[in-house]
């Protein structure tokens, strides 16, 4: 962490950039911060600025540019908080802010308003209060603990928190949101494995959830970072996000997936990206995603097929886009295409002995 790259001059020792990106360092970096940790950095094409692992760290231009439809809070996160540092949007889980640190800041992060600015660091009574909502609340059962990266915080405080919400009886699920096994899987050490091991317990089962985007970013660090974690009973589950020339093809999304199933982590959600301002460049027509989920089932193991859902504006909530296999009904039939684009007819359902 000590050691991130943070400064065009840091940046420029590594790779080579162009003229643009030289250009835009200044004004998107005041925007949003940029920060990389030397492990991310060292997986960068460095002479090509197309790399999918630059492109999610280096600031554009594009980043200046406010598309139309785009906003701040595009899932009005801030609508919907009940404490300080707690959004409660679906009935039985709630959204825990408890840093506003990340190892490595994405370009594309929804969240951008408020990772990376020390102004809206969580402070420990935020946190306090927000834990004691969450025990007043005997709806929710399921906490996220995000930031920021969750990761971000000591063994010791993660601990705390985790020790808060096992006391919590209507508390039956955790989950760790981090990219660090992605930016920097260095941050999973003994002592983390430690502790996660000793939070599994009967009372709350606690899960992590990461974020790789690309198979280049399935190195051999972070394949030990991730039997690490899975090593102490804590399920990965992976959340992706479509990112126009990263990983928008489903080449590049079955090479990922098929990756992750053999580090143990399951391919959860294709998220499509979200409207927050500055991120147009990076944001693909829905058909792209969904053009991708035609291509994983039937043709990949179906553990590596995620659900692919768009977050809708406003806090309305995730909903899952799936291709339509349905071709038409004829009588108490339904005509369908499989995934080979054969049809077969579905004769319907007839009560027994009718
Ligand atoms: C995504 C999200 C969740 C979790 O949704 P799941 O579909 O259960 O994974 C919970 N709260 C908020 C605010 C979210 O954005
Ligand atoms: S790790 Fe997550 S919260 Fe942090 S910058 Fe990346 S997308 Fe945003």
């Amino acid at each position: 962490m000590r050691n991130r790259v943070t400064s065009l001059e840091a940046l420029e020792q590594v790779v080579q950039l162009t003229a643009e990106e030289r250009a835009a360092w200044e004004p998107a970096s005041q925007r949003f911060r940029m920060a990389i940790t030397p492990y991310y950095v060292q997986l960068m094409d460095a002479t090509d600025p197309d790399c999918p692992i630059r492109r999610q760290a280096i600031p554009t231009l594009a980043e200046l540019t406010v598309s139309p439809g785009e906003m701040r809070d595009p899932l009005d996160e801030e609508g919907h908080l009940i404490a300080p540092a707690l959004t409660h949007r679906y009935p039985d889980r709630a959204l825990l802010y408890t840093t506003h640190n990340c190892a490595m800041y994405c370009r594309f992060c929804t969240r951008k308003r408020k990772v990376s600015d020390p102004t809206s660091a969580t402070s420990h009574s935020d946190i306090k209060n927000a834990l004691e909502t969450i025990r007043q609340t005997p709806a929710i059962q399921d906490v996220i603990i995000s930031g920021g990266d969750a990761l971000s915080l000591s063994t010791e405080r993660l601990g705390e928190i985790l020790r808060a919400l096992n006391d919590i009886p209507h508390v039956t699920v955790a989950r760790i949101g981090t990219r660090n096994l992605v930016t920097l899987p260095q941050r999973v050490d003994p002592e983390l494995c430690v502790m996660l091991r000793a939070m599994q317990t009967r009372n709350l089962a606690v899960y992590l959830m990461t974020h790789f985007n690309h198979v280049r970013e399935c190195t051999e660090d972070a394949w030990s970072a991730c039997d690490a974690i899975s090593d102490t009973g804590t399920p990965i589950q992976n959340q992706m996000v479509l990112l126009r020339s990263v990983n928008d093809s489903t080449e590049a999304v079955i090479a990922l997936n098929r990756q992750l199933l053999r580090m143990r982590v399951k391919p959860y959600y294709i998220l499509q990206a979200d409207l927050t301002e500055g991120i147009g460049h990076f944001r693909t027509p829905l058909e792209t995603g969904l053009s991708i989920m035609e291509g994983l089932r039937g043709h990949v193991s179906g553990l590596a097929v995620p659900q692919f859902v768009v977050d809708l504006p406003g806090g309305a909530g995730k909903v899952p886009l799936v291709p339509e296999y349905r071709q038409k009904t004829e009588g108490d039939g339904t005509l369908f295409r499989n995934y080979q684009g054969r049809s077969v007819m579905y004769p319907g359902c007839f009560e027994a002995g009718a």
